[in-house]
């Protein structure tokens, strides 16, 4: 099974709802544990590296992938 790619600055959409009804959440720390930060409600929180990538759907924007388009070397 492919692992799951994130890094810091990757937004992500996460298998459930946060509370506030967004589901976008902002990588903010990376470490053993990871803390993510709603985009809806700016509440953060922090969730062991297995937990989050279990719970993680989908990158939905990479911090390194927005400026692949315009690099050309
Ligand atoms: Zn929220």
């Amino acid at each position: 099974m492919e692992r799951k790619q994130f890094q810091l600055g990757d937004i992500v959409q996460m298998k459930k709802n946060h509370p506030c009804g967004s589901n976008e959440m902002e990588i903010i720390r990376m470490g053993m544990d990871i803390r993510i930060k709603c985009v809806g409600c700016k509440h953060s929180v922090l969730i062991p590296r297995a937990k989050f990538e279990k719970n993680m759907k989908k990158v939905l924007r990479s911090a390194a992938s927005e400026t692949d388009a315009s690099s050309s070397e």
